[in-house]
């Protein structure tokens, strides 16, 4: 598996939602890739922060377009 092919199935990853082969080939590629492992705690942190910053405290926090663009910032930097 790629960097590519990783970015693309992180977030089912977070979410639970890959099947058995797709987990394990995910799992394989952030044991040996620094950068998408930093990707996926990028992903956690902003579900853990759009859930504590839910509706009531109006503060806002990074929503999906600005996750993806930050992504590309981020594949820039690395390769
Ligand atoms: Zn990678």
């Amino acid at each position: 598996m790629d960097c590519e092919q990783s970015w693309s199935l992180l977030s089912d990853f977070r979410d639970g939602a890959l099947d058995d082969g797709n987990r394990a080939l995910l799992s394989q590629h952030l044991d040996g890739c620094p950068p998408c492992a930093c990707i996926l705690k990028d992903i956690e942190t902003i579900v853990i922060t759009a859930r504590s910053f839910s509706t009531d405290n109006g503060l806002e926090y990074p929503d999906e377009e600005t996750f993806w663009q930050r992504i590309a910032v981020t594949r820039r930097t690395v390769h």
